[in-house]
């Protein structure tokens, strides 16, 4: 069964209006190269035929699918689509930014007991930004739901420790110190869970990392369905500013960054306290 959202799913107003339809939804696919390969895996898991329609809250302006594809469809749609070839061969420039980008949350980031620190990469694929935070001294783990991946990355990076599956997946007995999910909480069907299962593995001020386009940014298309990252049932929810700190705060992470940012996207640090 799938689920239909009334309210606002990250910030909880009653409220939300059309944004687009699933029409004109698949009409905008004929302008983009994606377009026939989205037009049929959406069809093909039969998210098509439920129709969501895209929805803006009116508080928080964050947009959204109005029926949340469950499992099997996601499941389905997934399977129709690989980007895994792609990120094999940018594994090195991947690392590589990985490792820019860990710089400062390294110094930030807290230590366990005996002085190790547990990193761990949530929807690694490959798991790039887990090798790169090996690199750097940690215990590197990484967890991704999509096994042909797995299979890639323990062969380029024999260190880290995968896990596959989903964040919940991953077990709570010894805690990390840093959590990193880029791109990645756009596609959960329930991200409330999603930030409260991470809160739930991360050790006493711990650090949780994302990124994340950002629908309220300056930069974004003014038409939305001309903006690339509007993309059902791929991504579920495109979060504004507003709607990711309403989000982190009713799931246990009173204190976060949404450092300003020159593209449409978004970057989090929040911490546990
Ligand atoms: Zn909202």
């Amino acid at each position: 069964m799938s689920t239909q959202q009334i309210t606002c799913p990250l910030c909880q107003h009653p409220e939300r209006k059309l944004a687009a339809s699933w029409a004109e939804w698949e009409d905008s696919l004929s302008r983009r190269p994606d377009g026939p390969m989205r037009l049929e895996a959406g069809r093909a898991c039969g998210v098509a035929a439920m129709a969501p329609d895209l929805m803006e809250c009116l508080a928080c302006g964050s947009v959204g699918m109005s029926v949340i594809p469950n499992g099997e469809q996601l499941g389905q749609f997934y399977s129709h689509y690989h980007m895994t070839d792609g990120f094999v061969a940018k594994a090195g420039k991947k690392v590589a930014r990985a490792r820019k980008r860990l710089r400062l949350l390294s110094l930030i980031a807290p230590r366990a007991g005996n002085g190790q620190r547990r990193f761990l990469e949530i929807g690694a694929s490959i798991g790039t930004a887990a090798e790169a935070a090996r690199r750097m001294g940690f215990e590197a783990h990484a967890v991704e739901i999509d096994t042909d991946a797995i299979a890639k990355g323990k062969e380029l990076f024999p260190q880290v420790q995968f896990i596959e599956g989903q964040v919940d997946d991953v077990p709570t007995d010894e805690p990390y110190q840093l959590l990193y999910g880029a791109e990645v909480i756009e596609h959960v069907p329930d991200p409330a869970a999603f930030l409260r299962a991470c809160h739930a593995r991360l050790d006493r001020n711990g650090l949780l990392f994302m990124t994340t386009p950002d629908c309220g940014h300056p930069r974004r298309p003014k038409a939305l369905l001309d903006w690339h990252s509007v993309k059902p049932p791929e991504h579920i929810n495109l979060f504004t500013k507003a709607g990711m700190k309403a989000l982190l705060a009713a799931n246990g992470f009173k204190r976060f960054w949404l450092p300003p940012h020159a593209k449409p996207g978004m970057r989090i640090i929040a911490r546990k306290t």
